[in-house]
């Protein structure tokens, strides 16, 4: 039946393009299917990190999604570390994925930067985890940004390797769910690189704790080039920052980029900048204020994510036992 899986890591702050790319994805998904969110803290070592800060980022993380309308009550939401099946599961699929597969993903490229060797070998086997993750509640519906097409492509592979090499059926094909205007969020400081957490430029991108000034004077800087605004969508092709921001307008204002152009083009930054940045306020600031109210709140939120945990576990131990059966492990 319909399951729907998506992860974030708790690395850095929350911001714009999580929440267009995936978790504005997530909220709707959770009226109409079964939902399982979690935040990822078991990826979240694979690159440095300072112990204290990955619990604060966890409880933080938690407060974010539901400030953005997760619903504890209609999706499950609970932290990776707490259920056992997401590293056994793992161990169990880094032996069907193969060394190749795993030298093809651009993430490990992007995030071991110029010393590869350096890099964790959980940097490396990332994909497997993001597999298991999945596959270890048959999910068949993954929302996700554009970024995470290549690791969902992986783990389709690794499913359909694991089920043809054992001869059985138990693990669901799962399918990407990229949707929406800005399903690729770029840095507000360069066109050509996706907004991220861990991008050290706090410029770079627009956060959902910002309050509205720095949310205005973010986009008045945003890198751009100088030319008005084009009347129709090609004319924004080799323009990969005035393409980000009307695509984020698009997918703020709930249009698309045709309609955004229709009433901005022919403008120039000095009028769409201070428009998109008041939209964004608008939009954003209900969102700030009731996640400010929560992150402070360690009893709630622990409460929620240690119910989550039992939930997910519920649904996972099982699946992790007919996966163990499947290899040919006894029962212990
Ligand atoms: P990090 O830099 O630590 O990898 P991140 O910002 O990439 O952090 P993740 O936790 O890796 O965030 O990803 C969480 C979700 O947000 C994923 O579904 C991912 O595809 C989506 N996402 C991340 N960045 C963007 C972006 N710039 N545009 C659209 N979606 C994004
Ligand atoms: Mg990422």
């Amino acid at each position: 039946h319909p399951r729907v899986f998506s992860g974030i890591q708790p690395t850095g702050d929350l911001h714009l393009g999580n929440y267009l790319g995936a978790i504005m994805n997530w909220v709707k998904m959770q009226e109409t299917h079964e939902c399982i969110f979690c935040i990822v803290d078991m990826h979240a070592i694979t690159m440095k990190h300072d112990p204290k800060s990955l619990a604060r980022a966890t409880r933080e993380l938690t407060a974010g999604l539901i400030a953005s309308g997760v619903d504890p009550d209609k999706a499950i939401l609970f932290h990776q570390s707490a259920v056992p099946m997401h590293g056994q599961l793992t161990w169990i699929l880094d032996c069907v994925a193969r060394i190749g597969w795993l030298d093809r993903m651009t993430q490990f490229k992007d995030k071991s930067g110029a010393d590869k060797e350096g890099a964790s070998a959980g940097l490396y086997v990332y994909p497997v985890l993001m597999a298991a993750d999945i596959l270890g509640y048959k999910a068949t519906h993954v929302p996700v940004g554009e970024d995470q097409k290549q690791h969902l492509e992986l783990a389709r592979d690794i499913a359909e390797k694991f089920n043809r090499d054992f001869g059985v059926d138990l693990f669901p094909i799962p399918e990407p769910f990229i949707q929406g205007a800005a399903t690729r969020v770029m840095s507000l400081r360069d066109g050509t690189a996706k907004m991220s957490k861990s991008d050290p430029s706090e410029m770079s991108r627009i956060n959902m704790l910002d309050d509205g000034d720095t949310i205005m004077r973010k986009f008045k800087k945003a890198k751009t080039d100088a030319d008005a605004l084009p009347s129709e969508v090609a004319g924004l092709a080799a323009r990969p920052e005035a393409a980000n921001l009307v695509n984020i307008h698009a997918a703020l204002s709930g249009q698309t980029a045709a309609d955004v152009l229709r009433e901005f083009g022919g403008q120039g930054f000095g009028v769409f900048k201070p428009a998109l940045g008041e939209l964004a306020v608008e939009k954003l600031a209900p969102i700030a204020e009731r996640f400010r109210e929560l992150k402070g709140d360690k009893k709630t939120l622990d409460g929620i994510l240690h119910r989550g945990a039992q939930q997910a576990n519920a649904i996972a131990e099982p699946i992790l036992q007919e996966a163990k059966r499947a290899v040919g492990f006894l029962k212990g």
